[in-house]
């Protein structure tokens, strides 16, 4: 197959269905001849990744949960014998109690906080460390963010935190990895209906709020996710590394609500 992609092979950590940002990125990655694998968690997500996958040509599917370390050694070890090496790799989790993705932050437990962290953020650590050996002719790794990570947005609370620490994270391992040709980056999103989003309270506010709020007068999709997610995974991006790439219709540089934005 011809394409950006032809001849590279990648891990897809994060589909849950075709509304997940892992989605978008993986369709635009096939589409430029990637090779993929993909992981999921649990038995009740491999019925729904297994035909998506089908869908993009891959039956290479890895069960694994970012909080058990085995696990996490398991996939990456599985991905060594079947390919022996590895140009790419998509991390598109999260997760935290979303009792706790509405309120205030003030009241996070400290399970809470720890599970979140340790799911949401310290997983790509723990990716990065299994991936680099795997890209020994250089990569390019690609994780998920969002703004909650630089300004505080009701309800995003603790996951604002974790975001915070995924964002300083891409930036040491971007140092860490860059000797070796491992680019590390991430791409902040602006909100998207999908079985994540749904954990955080009024998200249907915070979609309105950036449709009328934005530059671009819209809210992104995962098509505009996955068209960042092939740059970045790609040469297109050799010299690109600790950059966390807004996609988000511009929300980002706007500091306050627009003169044509009605009151919702
Ligand atoms: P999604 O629900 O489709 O994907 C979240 C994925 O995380 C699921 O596949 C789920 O199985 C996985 N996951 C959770 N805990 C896990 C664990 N312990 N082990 C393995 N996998 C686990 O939702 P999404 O919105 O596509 O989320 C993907 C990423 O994008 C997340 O990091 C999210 O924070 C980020 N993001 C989402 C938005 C948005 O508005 N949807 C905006 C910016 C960033």
């Amino acid at each position: 197959m011809s394409g950006l992609m032809a001849g590279k092979r990648g891990l897809i950590m994060g589909l849950a269905n075709d509304k997940s940002l892992a989605w978008g990125i993986a369709q635009k990655l096939h589409e430029q001849g990637a090779e993929m694998a993909f992981s999921y968690q649990g038995e009740a997500l491999k019925k729904r990744v297994g035909p998506l996958a089908e869908k993009v040509g891959s039956d290479f599917l890895i069960e694994c949960d970012v909080s058990d370390m085995d696990a996490m050694d398991r996939a990456f070890g599985e991905l060594e014998s079947r390919w022996g090496k590895l140009d790419f790799l998509v991390h598109a989790i999260g997760f935290s109690d979303k009792n706790e993705l509405r309120g205030k932050y003030v009241d996070t437990s400290l399970d809470n906080f720890l599970m979140t962290m340790n799911i949401s953020a310290y997983s790509l650590v723990a990716a990065a460390k299994r991936a680099a050996p795997l890209m020994s002719e250089g990569g390019s790794i690609v994780t998920l963010t969002y703004y909650g990570a630089e300004k505080v947005v009701p309800h995003y609370n603790v996951m604002g935190v974790a975001k915070a620490a995924l964002e300083t994270s891409v930036q040491y391992l971007a140092n860490d990895l860059g000797p070796d040709n491992i680019r590390v980056n991430a791409i902040s999103a602006g909100p998207i209906k999908t079985l994540a989003a749904s954990g955080i309270g009024d998200f249907r506010y915070i979609l309105k709020w950036n449709e009328l709020n934005a530059p671009l007068r819209r809210n992104v999709t995962i098509d505009d996710v996955g068209g960042a997610g092939l740059y970045l995974c790609s040469d297109l991006s050799s010299g690109v590394t600790g950059e966390t790439h807004h996609v988000d219709a511009g929300y980002h540089v706007v500091g306050m609500k627009q003169e044509d934005a009605p009151d919702i």
